[in-house]
């Protein structure tokens, strides 16, 4: 929309969190120059936070390389891409020829699921490089929710969101939406969507260690032990079975187990966990009198619920909950979103196969599989032991593991032993700097977008698909392609195949499963019909098509001509809305029983180790995590205007513990943990509960080898030279960042 002749306005949906807000963006000569909410987004109506307010310098950014560069002993050069690739294909060539695949490891940063090529595109990288050494971002923070919903419904990507929006009692435990603005929740505005809870006479109550900014919006804030919240969760739901307060009725024929479950939590009475947990019996029983007596209400828990040794059981809690207040699949509770790509089988018989995990294991500490990844806590110990199977070449693809994940430090020294590493990656970051080559991506402004992973956690349902704002540099390969060029290298094809015949390969795959499977709707259909009503959509944008014209909203390629297709999405700027959540019991379950399984076996046994947890003594200090709202792990800190003003890189003690530390504000302190120790600034503040420090992750900037100007001048520590790679979530092999023991020294 042409403002004046060299001015523009366009709109895209923010990549840079899970809220997926729409932005509303100025050119002026063919440069962003500002960037707004776009107040007629069907999702986000207006909203924005500060991180997608300048993510035109993120484009901008000097720092964000523009070409290949390949590592020479310590000193970098740029490449042409040929090059690069010629490079590539000569470090991973011992790797392919022979039988062991497992020696190249891949490792998936956080920024992959924010990103519309990445999301489609890595499977098919994962299938074709044959390695059982895959890593994600995800055992760092959220495998856990992934394996209860797994066990609970049947399939690990079927998780239910609260319904902010008719919620009238929403129980948040470990998050803090105002500074994160949701996560496994996407709900743009969620600040807002909190104050309208209450508002509407509703009630937000927040338990947390720290006094968050979530915790001061609400009606009320209960500090909570790190770790306890199992504990917690348990006590209230021993009340709601010894106060006659189950009301499964909604679901009562879909669900198994509950006589299991009421066996289960009768040992744990208010009064057996109130002192590990830090919360009066008094206070459990008007949360779980609360929770039955609303209308409507939702029990969420994120981040510092998963970080945990009890990650899963408590994920699992957090469900059996609203399950034993009648709100799991009702409007106001935890609810399953229908995605507009989301796979659709409308006829099918409720069920499905199950999830497994533990196909395999780890070589060294025989750590199980979960949805196809080891935990990333033993990728260090994967390089650096010998034997068949050593992984000796890695990948990763836009991830920082080294301030990421825990005990960076051993991981850095891991790196510095590979024979090879290959980083797709924007930055000369902690983590590249030790790669052989860097193949930098294309900006955010100069991609497409499409949130496939979070429009299946939207508290509504809506799609919203982006075009390119910008276009790409010279030369600039586009994410499609570079990840193209890698797929066609593990599948042992040559360069004399274009990329498009492995992408056609791809399509063809995807539309052939489809076609293939009997409880389709497009069951029997002709691929070469498909394949031609596609056109002339490729890459990315003709998976999208295909999925959403298959999707439950789609136009079936003829079915339903009014549903939706990629072309009506791409004349809908500021979205399509598709309703509020509906209720999707028994269709979405997918376990064998096709029942909710309330009661799994794994999670009896992690109750009994609960119990031996529960008898041990807590650590006199413990160290948590926290998120800032200018900042999103690792990758923001290189632009100023998300960085400057008060160090935020601080240590947050009570005054208490100050006090007994003989510490004053201000002070540097050593932390000393298992894995290792740092210096670090202290923050004495009251929003912190006695006995519990907090330092934010992220940080770490301080690294010789990395080229990212602006974050070395606001370096902060790396929290997790704290953390340690031993401890984790045993079903899950989710890291443990929550509940560290501690010392401080001055
Ligand atoms: S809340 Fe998230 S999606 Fe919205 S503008 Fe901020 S970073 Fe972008």
């Amino acid at each position: 929309m042409p403002s004046s002749a060299s001015t523009t306005t366009t709109f895209r949906t923010c990549p840079l969190c899970e809220a997926t807000c729409g932005l509303k963006l100025t050119l002026e000569e063919g440069k962003v120059t500002r960037v707004e909410g776009d107040p007629d987004d069907v999702f986000s109506q207006g909203f924005l936070c500060p991180k997608g307010a300048v993510l035109h310098h993120l484009h901008n950014d000097p720092d964000w390389l523009r070409a290949p560069q390949i590592r020479e002993g310590s000193t970098w050069r740029e490449a042409s891409w040929e090059e690069a690739w010629a490079r590539v294909e000569e470090g991973f060539a011992p790797f392919l020829s022979s039988s062991n695949r497992n020696a190249i490891a891949l490792y998936l940063g956080n920024p992959n699921v924010h990103n519309f090529s990445n999301s489609i595109y890595m499977r098919p990288l994962i299938k074709t490089l044959r390695s059982r050494n895959l890593f994600t971002a995800s055992t760092v923070d959220q495998i856990p929710k992934h394996v209860s919903s797994g066990l609970m419904f049947g399939h690990p990507r079927i998780i239910p969101v609260p319904d902010l929006d008719r919620t009238d009692y929403l129980l948040i435990l470990g998050a803090n939406p105002m500074a994160s603005n949701g996560s496994l929740c996407t709900a743009p505005d969620f600040p807002g969507r909190l104050k309208k809870i209450l508002q509407r006479g509703g009630k937000v109550v927040v338990l947390d260690p720290r006094k968050t900014r979530t915790a001061k919006l609400a009606s009320e804030h209960h500090f909570i032990q790190p770790g306890t919240d199992p504990l917690f969760l348990l006590a209230v739901a021993h009340t709601l079975f010894a106060e006659e307060r189950i009301s499964v009725e909604n679901i009562a024929e879909h669900l198994a187990g509950l006589e299991q479950v009421k066996a289960w939590v009768e040992p744990f009475s208010p009064e057996s966990v109130s002192e590990r947990c830090g919360l009066s019996p008094d206070s459990i029983r008007h949360i779980a009198r609360a929770l039955s007596e609303a209308s409507s209400a939702a029990v969420y828990g994120r981040i510092g619920t998963c970080t945990t040794p009890f990650g899963t059981l408590t994920s699992w809690l957090v469900d059996v909950v609203n399950v034993l207040t009648g709100n799991l699949d009702q409007p106001g509770g935890a609810m399953f979103p229908k995605s507009a790509h989301s796979r659709h089988r409308p006829n099918a018989a409720p069920g499905g196969r199950g999830f497994r995990t533990g196909r395999w294991s780890s070589r060294v500490s025989q750590k199980p599989e979960v949805m196809g990844e080891l935990p990333v806590g033993i990728l260090a110990e994967e390089i650096e032991t010998a034997g068949e199977d050593q992984v000796r070449a890695l990948i990763t693809v836009a991830g920082n593991p080294v301030l990421s994940t825990p005990n960076g430090e051993r991981l850095s020294r891991a790196l510095k032993q590979l024979d090879f590493m290959v980083s797709v990656d924007p930055y000369r970051n902690e983590t590249t700097q030790y790669a052989d080559v860097i193949l930098p991506p294309p900006t955010p402004l100069q991609h497409s977008h499409y949130d496939i992973a979070f429009y299946d956690l939207a508290v509504r349902n809506v799609a919203n698909y982006s075009s390119a704002t910008l276009p790409r540099d010279e030369n600039q390969p586009c994410e499609t392609d570079i990840l193209l060029h890698l797929i066609r290298l593990f599948s042992g094809q040559d360069s004399s195949v274009p990329l498009s015949f492995v992408d056609d390969f791809i399509a063809m795959q995807l539309v052939q499963g489809e076609i293939g499977a009997e409880d389709s709707p497009l069951s029997g259909r002709d691929m070469d019909e498909i394949l031609s009503a596609l056109q002339p959509h490729r890459g990315a944008e003709r998976v999208l098509d295909f999925l959403l014209r298959a999707g439950p909203y789609g136009d079936g390629f003829g079915a339903n001509p009014d549903g939706l297709t990629l072309n009506k999405l791409m004349e809908a700027p500021h979205g399509i809305d598709l309703g509020p959540l509906q209720p999707r019991i028994p269709e979405v379950l997918a376990t064998p029983s096709g029942k909710v399984e309330l009661a799994p076996e794994s999670m009896g046994e992690e109750l009994t180790r609960l119990q031996e947890w529960h008898n041990k003594e807590a650590p006199s200090l413990q160290l948590i995590g926290r998120r800032h709202l200018r900042s999103n792990n690792s990758w923001l800190h290189n632009l100023s205007p998300l960085v400057r003003g008060k160090d935020r890189c601080t240590l947050l003690i009570h005054p208490n513990d100050a006090a007994d530390h003989n510490i004053s504000d201000g002070e540097t302190v050593t932390v000393k943990a298992r894995a290792g120790s740092l210096q670090v600034a202290v923050e004495v503040t009251d929003t912190m509960m006695p006995g519990v420090v907090s330092l934010p992750h992220g940080w770490g900037h301080n690294q010789a080898g990395a080229s990212m100007q602006v974050a070395s001048q606001h370096p902060g520590v790396n929290s997790n030279l704290l953390t340690d790679e031993n401890q984790m979530d045993r079903p899950s092999g989710n890291a443990v960042l929550n509940g560290i023991p501690v010392t401080l020294q001055k």
